[in-house]
């Protein structure tokens, strides 16, 4: 656990993404926070040393990264995993056998396999819901409830969850609210400011943005909830190497440069696929047509380059895929580099058909992860990858 200094609150985005969680290394006065790699520290006496131990418990590089997250998402406390799903999993071991959780039916796939293949074995109960419709989370509130666990924009349906409505939802519950913000990272959306106890993030998409590494991250304002996550943390031990951290450090620093294009490139071409006869429809919670725009508006300050497309003929969506150029046929997101997936083989084939399908996600829709390429290349790769020959 790593709680953020006042130093790391300067007031604005681009100068934290940049600064927050670093001072010059003390040996030489290094500008860039050393990658520490070590599994331990020499102590000066028993019992005396510089508050490093073993490097599970704490380390230089990957301090740095929680502090400079923490301080994006405007939280006090950042814990820094080996994966996303890690994250997860240490928000999860907060509940006891017996706890229900309500959570988004559109959430990541994996997140979805994990709660219940994984933990709904071992006692817990959930129940999936629209969490873009609050009163359909509101009823699926028991008295067991414990936490809310919601994404928004969701992965790969575009669905947006109100976040004041529904921390309100888990505040007069008294229940947990966990909102995932992997899709519209801190430059455009901060969860803890409607009322959110804990943001995740899977730190492989856009937090470090070069498709280089697997990590995640929680980040939250309570010190109760901090001091309970630092011993899952410990206690649990799926911490991420100094080498990952660093990487992620490094990426985010230019989180603000890059979502803003991404942000730029993705309304750009999500206006434009509209206008694509063979796009039946364009899922962007920047587009007027997004049944939730006027919400997207409200909490979010941009929109970024998630889009997914209907194409309405499933042998179509495979060729099409197979066809782009530059946006290349992959798992993940969140990339300088564009991405093209068929959500319903590849992230999202672990989600029971039926549930795919109540969501409107087909075996026809397309997902984009538009990159910061030039965005008339990207044009022109879908406009060729769209054509009928
Ligand atoms: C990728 C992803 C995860 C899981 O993160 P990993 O780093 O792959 O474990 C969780 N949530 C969302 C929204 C994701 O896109």
């Amino acid at each position: 656990m790593t709680r953020i200094s006042d130093g790391d609150l300067t007031p604005r985005f681009a100068t934290r993404a940049v600064h927050a969680g670093q001072v010059p290394e003390p040996l030489a006065g290094a500008v860039m926070t050393p990658i520490y790699q070590t599994s331990t520290y020499v102590q000066q006496g028993l019992g005396k040393h510089k508050g490093y131990e073993y490097a599970r418990t704490s380390n230089p590089t990957r301090q740095a990264l929680e502090r400079n997250i923490a301080a994006l998402e405007g939280g006090l406390h950042g814990f820094a995993f080996s994966s996303g799903l890690a994250a997860l999993d240490a928000v999860i071991k907060l509940l006891s056998a017996g706890d229900h959780v309500v959570s988004g039916e559109n959430v990541y796939g994996g997140s979805h396999r994990q709660m219940t293949h994984i933990w709904a074995r071992l006692g817990l109960t959930f129940t999936f819901v629209d969490g873009g419709d609050t009163a359909a989370v509101a009823a699926a509130v028991t008295p067991k409830t414990k936490m809310i666990y919601a994404e928004t924009p969701t992965n790969p349906m575009m669905r947006l969850c109100d976040l004041a409505a529904t921390g309100e939802i888990a505040r007069q519950a008294g229940a947990l609210f966990v909102v995932d913000n992997t899709f519209a990272t801190p430059f455009f959306q901060q969860p803890l400011q409607y009322g959110a106890d804990i943001v995740l993030h899977s730190t492989t998409k856009y937090l470090n943005g070069h498709s280089d590494m697997i990590g995640g991250l929680l980040v939250t304002s309570r010190d109760d909830l901090a001091e309970r996550l630092a011993f899952i943390q410990n206690g649990s031990g799926a911490v991420p190497g100094p080498f990952d951290c660093w990487l992620a450090l490094r990426g985010a620093k230019t989180l603000a440069l890059r979502m803003r294009q991404h942000d730029a490139s993705g309304r750009r071409i999500a206006e434009w696929l509209g206008t694509k006869p063979r796009v039946k429809r364009v899922y962007y919670p920047g587009l007027p047509s997004h049944p939730q725009h006027d919400l997207a508006r409200r909490q979010m300050k941009g929109f970024g380059g998630m889009i997914s497309i209907e194409l309405g003929d499933a042998a179509f969506a495979r060729h099409f895929v197979e066809r782009t150029k530059i946006f290349a046929l992959a798992e993940s997101l969140g990339g300088v580099e564009s991405l093209i997936g068929h959500p319903a083989s590849m992230t999202h084939a672990s989600v029971p058909r039926e549930m795919r399908e109540r969501m409107g996600l087909t075996d026809s829709l397309v997902r984009l992860s538009v990159g910061i390429e030039d965005v008339e290349d990207l044009m022109a790769d879908l406009e060729q990858a769209l054509a009928d020959d």
